[in-house]
């Protein structure tokens, strides 16, 4: 083994470091490791092999033996956490503000919901500089880092200010938009300048790399791009940069075992012969306005006003899991689907069927996968999505395999599973109660067929694929060059 190759580490950087802080009616904080897909994909990359993880701790109390906390949970892990500290008033703008006021709606393209605020913007170049701080101070050339998401674009921009030469990648999850929608963006020229300083730029679809590399065009000059193999080069001042189209997936293997589990085949049993005789739609999405609930609420509507023949015969199941509920406007849209379900529930329950059962908070694990075990149909209708997990967690679970996918063409990932499932425009309340009512007819030897492919294609491109190959675009070498270590050291805590 070589001396060069023990020497390369990882380091990935995200908004949130990847477990739970919590304090206990004693006033103790435990500390639990996160379990969510990207976790679960990276963990490997990391352990053993000198992985850094670095992010915001969760919290911004004040938390006593929190690098001691750390310590355990990484060591558990087999990798170094390292926080960025960030007050409330910093997280506020930065958080709240820039991140998710102003980029999220915007990305999402809903430019009338964005607040742009000179000091949001202030915010976030704060903390995408303590991220860097944080980062030049452990970096060494040989490593790779990879930074995650819309809070933190502009990392890159200020490691190369602080001298950092290593291979940095950056992975967007959320969409990017076409020109006409960036171009509102106060900021577009510093931060698609910024964005030219990573070595690797992901995106979920084509549709994202295609509109990110028309912005550059737009806003850019002397800049030459090509295709060079399956990445789009782009040659920038001194740089060459590539950008990559990597689907975001799921652990595949683990979602389809545990559906499998006798306690999930029982739960979803008992959960269909509760709804007797009907179909089960599900829809499942964190409570966001760009999820689509309200327009998926009235395509169902539709679907009982212009078919009676559905009345006591389908059921919809809507989950919202409770999600950012300090940002203004989250609060409205949670009424407004309340309101929509009250009205649904009024119109049209009778003895026996009340049509939308409605459940607001997050599902336990055994609750989660035995919706999807049950679900007849899949009901995946953002507005506008970066890929949508659920969509394929629904086809991992879909144990019997008869299960439709009625799917946006709005989220990401249509682009992998359209071509199996009904594809509608969500704001179309027609076409997607047709698509509902297409699926609730649709014969079981063509459901059959499509889950089968759907299957096919979120096996193969899961979430391992999808580490591996960033990393290989990004490096240009196999994981393996990054040798396992022996034995785990936790780097010393300062
Ligand atoms: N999920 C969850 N708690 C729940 C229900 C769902 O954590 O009560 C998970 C779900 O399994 C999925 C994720 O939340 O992995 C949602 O991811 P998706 O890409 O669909 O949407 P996002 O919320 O990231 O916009």
């Amino acid at each position: 083994m070589s001396e060069k190759k023990t020497e390369a580490r990882f380091i990935v950087a995200s908004n949130r470091l990847p477990f739970v802080l919590a304090r206990g009616p004693d006033e103790e904080w435990t500390i639990e490791a996160g379990s969510g897909g990207l976790v679960t994909a990276l963990l490997p990359v990391l352990r053993n092999r000198g992985g850094l993880w670095i992010g915001w701790p969760g919290t911004w109390e004040e938390v006593p033996h929190l690098h001691e906390l750390m310590g355990r949970v990484g060591k558990e892990l087999g990798c170094t956490f390292r926080p960025v500290p960030i007050d409330q008033d910093l997280y506020h703008d930065y958080y709240l503000g820039y991140s998710n006021e102003t980029i999220w709606p915007l990305f999402h393209d809903l430019q009338s919901r964005c607040v742009f605020e000179p000091h949001f913007w202030q915010a976030y170049m704060e903390v995408n500089r303590r991220f860097a701080d944080e980062i030049a101070r452990r970096v060494r050339p040989t490593d790779f880092v990879w930074v995650h998401d819309y809070q933190l674009m502009m990392v890159g921009e200020q490691l190369r200010k602080r001298g950092v030469t290593s291979r940095i990648g950056f992975f967007l999850h959320i969409p990017f938009p076409a020109p006409d929608i960036f171009m509102k963006l106060p900021e577009r020229q510093t931060l698609l300048a910024g964005m030219l300083q990573y070595d690797l730029i992901g995106f979920q679809t084509q549709r994202d790399r295609r509109n990110f590399i028309q912005c550059i065009r737009l806003l850019t000059k002397n800049i030459r791009v090509r295709a060079v193999g399956s990445l789009h080069r782009i040659w920038y001042e001194e740089r060459e940069v590539d950008v990559g189209v990597f689907p975001i997936s799921i652990d595949y293997r683990s979602f389809h075992r545990r559906s499998e589990e006798p306690a999930v085949r029982e739960w979803a049993d008992e959960a269909k012969a509760a709804l007797p005789g009907r179909a089960l739609m599900l829809g499942l999405d964190r409570l966001d306005y760009t999820k689509g609930i309200p327009e998926r609420l009235r395509a169902f509507r539709h679907l009982l006003r212009s078919r009676p023949e559905t009345h006591s015969r389908v059921n919809l199941i809507q989950v919202v899991v409770p999600s950012r509920a300090e940002i203004a406007g989250y609060d409205e849209l949670r009424t407004e689907i309340e309101q929509l379900v009250g009205a649904i529930n009024g119109e049209f329950t009778r003895r026996g069927w009340v049509p939308v059962h409605y459940m607001y908070r997050s599902l336990p694990s055994l609750d989660l996968l035995g919706y999807y075990r049950a679900a007849d149909v899949g009901v995946i209708t953002p507005l506008k999505d970066g890929m949508n997990l659920v969509a394929k967690e629904y086809c991992a679970c879909n144990a019997d395999g008869k299960g439709v996918l009625v799917l946006s063409q709005f989220a990401g990932v249509s682009a992998q599973l359209g071509r199996h499932s009904l594809v509608v425009n969500p704001y179309d309340v027609e076409q997607t109660s047709e698509a509902l009512y297409q699926a609730w007819i649709m014969p079981v030897v063509e459901r059959r067929e499509r889950m089968r492919r759907m299957r096919r294609v979120i096996r193969r491109q899961d979430i391992f694929w999808w580490v591996n190959a960033f990393v290989r675009a990004a490096i240009d070498r196999h994981l393996e060059d990054f040798p396992v270590l022996e034995e785990f050291i936790p780097e010393m805590m300062d």
